[in-house]
Formats: structure tokens, sequence, C-alpha cells
């Protein structure tokens, strides 16, 4: 019989009351699911007491297991074995297909991707869903009842879609999501952060195969997330490699099939751990002994550890902060056990890292504190939470111009809206064209989706007001909505983009708009301008249709001559001449423009008297 919990003093008293939430880490390696128990945030483990679920889900033919069982056939049935599915979680097809040395086949499912197994074609959002419900039956047993929900994480780069694709996970594996909650936040709310002073915190999270570095400021009782940055190819799979290579050269090991090789990684990975607490390691293929010293590992991994200290320095760049500003620094994933990454990471911030928690349990454990206030068991005032957007959102202007709306690093939920207008006499459409990223021509950036604004009542061209709005929530889900504002006709779309951005994708994006700033500027301004000169041709093409009467052979003339002028020169490349040849068609005009008006204020009188206008 299970023993009667009495709570902590303060806590609540009435476990009837308690609504069961949890936290749940859905990691590309190992998930996890925490919970707060009287007062206590605790991981839940299984039967064999593990805490760690390998993220991992083998399709038998009759059976589908998740975690450790699942793992085993790896080695044994590798096709019919999904690894690491959070890295194809809202990633496009052609996208995926880059990532190389796959034991299993992938197969194009619209822009997403799916995995050919025994039973057929699984999607990335259903393999998540296998791995979520395990953790949720885990959970529900633990705690004796159903979950009213559960706050999941994810990494703070994530897009629209990864986003999307992991509630659509969770819906799969019905699972309410009070909230998707970066990783990183949740790390620095497993420290308590929120309850000490406020400042500049640092995240350093090396997993299986991914490593993101994160500036938080906690700031007024809000998180915000300064910069995120990363590599989503570098982990601790890749010191597991190490160990391979140097395995098979200095065992001339050959002929390798793929589960030989399979068992070596296996081998290698438990080596690995082992030499954070031993000096040396050994393990046995093919008869023969291999052996490694910490300083040989230490040696070889040099690389890897220079290359996410360096990104480190990187994001600390980008939050425009010093190094030295950085109270905290915590440590997260189960890489950051190797004593030789503590030791470098706080070398560069000149302070022992925070390494108490668990680092593999740390997110979980954040996530499980804040599942626990949002599901109303504690007050909602406690932690308030911000994070911050990764990449700027805009739309596409005349010219293939992006305009942003809400600019990178903006902290979210927001919403930002915009004036637009049209560009021709009488247009009665528009389409709205949504992109994401840094460049200013939006073939340098993504599109995210369009959706059209129809029923614009014709209007002369730059009179109707188009209200664009665009509106982020707490989850990092966009939506946007046009009204042209004198006629309020409306359009809406809610952004589920079919594909996504990697890191690496993204942190090229990013690096792309330093590098080409200055060009882009200048592309910018002649893209402007070019715009501007077909504007005004085409303003004097109507006036001349409508009142050419109104001009004698010279006037006509000169603004023909103009207007050629103009129009063969528009399409070069040349500024300075295209602006001067703009200035001087308007010129050339001024006085057949203030004819044009008088004419239409006489036409407009004709039969009133003067009075009845004052
Ligand atoms: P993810 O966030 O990618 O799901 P985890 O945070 O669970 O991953 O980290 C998994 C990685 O941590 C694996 O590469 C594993 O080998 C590594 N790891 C776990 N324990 C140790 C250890 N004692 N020493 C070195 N690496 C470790
Ligand atoms: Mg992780």
């Amino acid at each position: 019989m299970a023993l009667l919990q009495i709570s902590e003093p303060g806590q609540s008293t009435a476990p009837h009351h308690h609504n069961l939430a949890c936290g749940i880490d859905l990691g590309t390696t190992n998930s996890l699911v925490a919970s707060v128990m009287s007062g206590q945030t605790r991981l839940i483990s299984d039967q064999n007491n593990n805490s760690m679920l390998p993220s991992v889900v083998h399709y038998g033919q009759d059976k589908i297991t998740v975690g450790f069982d699942a793992y085993q056939y790896t080695t044994t049935d590798p096709t019919n074995t999904i690894l690491s599915v959070k890295r194809y979680m809202g990633v496009d097809y052609s996208e995926a297909c880059e990532f190389k040395n796959l034991p299993y086949k992938l197969v194009k499912n619209g822009n997403n991707v799916s995995f050919e197994t025994s039973i057929g074609e699984v999607s990335a959002v259903e393999v998540s869903a296998s791995i979520l419900s395990a953790l949720k039956e885990r959970a529900e047993d633990a705690l004796g009842g159903e979950l009213k929900g559960a706050v999941i994480t994810v990494p703070a780069y994530f897009n629209d879609a990864q986003r999307q694709s992991t509630k659509d996970a969770a819906k799969f594996a019905g699972i309410n999501v009070l909230r998707l909650l970066n990783e990183p936040t949740a790390a620095a709310i497993a420290y308590g952060l929120e309850s000490g002073e406020e400042g500049i915190h640092a995240v350093y999270d090396l997993g299986g195969g991914t490593f993101d570095i994160s500036i938080l400021s906690f700031n007024k009782g809000v998180f915000e997330v300064l910069s995120t940055g990363g590599d989503s190819n570098l982990g601790g799979d890749d010191f597991d490699n190490l160990i391979i290579d140097d395995c098979i050269r200095s065992l001339k090991l050959s002929h390798l099939s793929a589960t030989q090789i399979q068992m070596i990684r296996q081998l290698a990975r438990s080596a690995k751990e082992e030499l954070t607490t031993k000096d040396s390691a050994e393990f046995i293929v093919d008869n023969k002994s291999y052996q490694i010293s910490k300083p040989h590992f230490d040696s070889l991994g040099e690389e890897l550890i220079k290359r996410t200290l360096m990104l480190t320095k990187r994001a600390v760049r980008d939050a425009g902060i010093k190094i030295s500003e950085v109270k905290e620094v915590i440590m997260v994933g189960g890489s950051t056990r190797m004593t030789a990454i503590r030791d470098r990471v706080g070398e560069i911030f000149k302070k022992p890292v925070l390494c108490s928690i668990n680092p593999d349990e740390v997110v979980a454990k954040g996530a499980a504190i804040q599942a626990n206030i949002l599901a109303g068991n504690k007050s909602r005032d406690d932690i308030l939470l911000l994070d911050v957007l990764p990449l700027s959102l805009g739309l596409e202007t005349m010219g293939g111009l992006v305009e942003k709306v809400i600019h990178r690093n903006t902290t979210i939920p927001i919403t930002r809206a915009q004036e637009f207008t049209t560009y021709k006499d009488g247009q009665t459409g528009m389409s709205i064209n949504v992109f994401q990223g840094e460049r200013e021509l939006t073939k340098d950036c993504r599109s995210l989706g369009s959706f059209e604004l129809k029923g614009i009542p014709p209007m002369v061209a730059g009179r109707a007001r188009i209200h664009v709005e665009f509106q982020v929530d707490a989850d990092g889900l966009l939506s946007v909505s046009a009204k042209e504002e004198t006629s309020g006709v409306k359009s809406e779309i809610v952004i589920k983009p079919s594909y996504g951005l990697n890191g690496a994708e993204m942190e090229k994006m990013l690096k792309d708009s330093v590098v080409f700033a200055h060009e882009d500027i200048l592309l910018r301004q002649l893209q402007e301008q070019k715009v501007d000169a077909d504007r005004t041709i085409e303003a004097i093409d109507s006036a001349l249709e409508a009142d050419k009467a109104l001009l004698d052979d010279a006037m006509l003339n000169s603004i023909l001559k103009a207007r050629e002028q103009l129009l063969s020169i528009s399409k070069s490349d040349d500024v300075t001449s295209i602006k001067n040849a703009t200035l001087n068609l308007e010129k050339t005009s001024a006085k057949f423009v203030e004819m044009r008006m008088n004419k239409s204020i006489m036409d407009v009188m004709q039969g009133h008297s003067i009075d009845e206008f004052n």
C-alpha cells in the first residue's frame, strides 16, 4: 500500500485539489519527465528506476517499443529503429536528406519527413508522439491520476514549424500542452535563479547530438533570452566518434559491418562516460583489446571543446554584453559531465560553473516547476516568462524588398502592426507574403506563407490604408492579419510553415545578414528608387490618359521627353541617375499636376455655390 503523504508547511494540504501536471524534456538523445510532488521537484522513473528514457522508437512487425527496449534494436534491426527524431521535427524533406549515414530510410511526406518502417510510413510527429505517450503513461502511473497538462521544453532556436510539430506530437499523445518552454529558461528556473537577484546568465547545453548556448537576462521578475547560438551537429556523439576512429586506427580494424560499427559505438560511448570518473577505459572488439587514457581522450576532444567555446563567445557578443557581466553559468546536458568541459567553460567566464543539479535532469525539473504554476497549483505571478524571437519577421513590399515588422530578439508574446498601401490606381487586391530573416531582399529570406486581401475598394494609388498585424504568441507561433481601414475588409492566416530551418541554416542566415549588410543596404536603395521611378511613370501615364487635352504641344513634348529619359534609365543599376531622372519628370510635370487639380475642383464645383463648401 502506498504511504500517505504529508505536505510541507505552507504547501497545499489538500491533495485532491492538486492539479496533476508535469514537465517534459523531449530530448534528441534522452527524454525525461518530472513533477512537483508535495513541494518537491522529482524526476519520475520507470520500474527499473531509470529516469531517462532514450528517445528511440522501434517499429517491429507486431509491436512498437520505446526507450531502452527500443535502443537494443539499434544493432539488430537498425532500419526499423528511429533515433534522434527531434532533428526531423518541422524540417523539410530535402533538408533532412542531407543528414548523413542514416541507418533508416526517409520518405517524403508532403514537405515533411516520414520514416519507412516494417509497419509502413511513420511521420516524425508520430515517432515523437510515441515517446511522449510513454512519458505520459509513466507520469500518470506515478502520480495516480490523469494529467491536467504538461510543459514541454524545446530549444530556444526552434522556429514556428518546429514548435508547431512538437505541439502536434503532444496532441497525438493526448497531452494538453500548458506551454512550450525554452530549454535554457527551464534550466535557470530549476536553479531558482528567478528568486535571486536580477542579472545575466549563460546556459551551456551540450547534449548527445547538439550544442546550444543561450544568454538569458533576468530582470523585473522576467526571463528574457538575449541571444542564442550553437551547432545542431555537435554533441556527445562526436566525442564517441573520436573514440571509434581512434579504436579502428589503433586496432587496425577494416571491413566493419554496420552492425559492428553500432556495437563499437555503444562500447565507445560507455568508455567515454567512464572517463569522467576514471583515468582510463578499455573494451574488446574482435578479440582485440582497446585502451584509452583520460589525457589522450582530452587531447582528442580539444578541437570540439574549442569550437563550443568559440560559439559561446559569439553568443555573448550577440547579446551585446561583456563576458564579465555574466553572473551564473549553468551546465546542461549529459556531455557537460566531462570535467574538461566544466573547467574550460569556467575559465572563459572566470568563475565556477553551476552543476550541482544533475545536468541531464535540470531541464525537466525546471519544466515541472513551471507546469506546477501553470496548472494552477501556485500563484501565477510567481514567474512570468518571456522568450525572444530568433529571426526577424516581415513582409514583402514592391521590388522584392522585405519590410521587417518584428525584429529579431524581440521578446514574445508580442503584437505589432504597420500600415501599408496600394501601388496602383484602382488596385482591389493585395497579396501579403510573410518572410523570416535578416536580409533586405525576399530572395535571401525564408518564405513563411502568404495570403490575399481581396475586395479593397478601388482608389488612387497610395490612398488605401492596409493595417497589417503580426502577432506572436507565448509559444512562438505567428498569426498575421490584414485589414483595409476605410472599408473594413479583412483577411488573415495563422502561419504553420510546412517546413523549418535547422540550427546550421539559421546560423548561416544570421551570419549572411552581417556579411552582406552594406551590400544589402545599397541594393535596397536601388530597389526603392526603381519602385519610385515606376510609380512616377505610371502616375504620369494615367494623368495623360485622362487629361492630355489640358496640355499644349510644347508642354506635352517636354513631359514625354522626361518620361522617356526616365524609362530608359530605370532598368539600370545607377541609383543617382534614376533618382535625378525621377525628380526631373516630377518637376517637368508639376505644372500639369496643378492644372489637373484646378480642373477637378472646377468639376466638383460645377452647379454649386462657393458657400456650400464653406
Ligand atoms: P539530449 O539533450 O541530446 O537528449 P542528454 O543531455 O541526455 O542529450 O546527453 C546525452 C549525452 O550525454 C550522450 O552523448 C551521453 O554519452 C553523454 N553523457 C552522459 N553521461 C556522460 C558522462 N558521464 N560523461 C560524458 N558524457 C556523458
Ligand atoms: Mg537536452
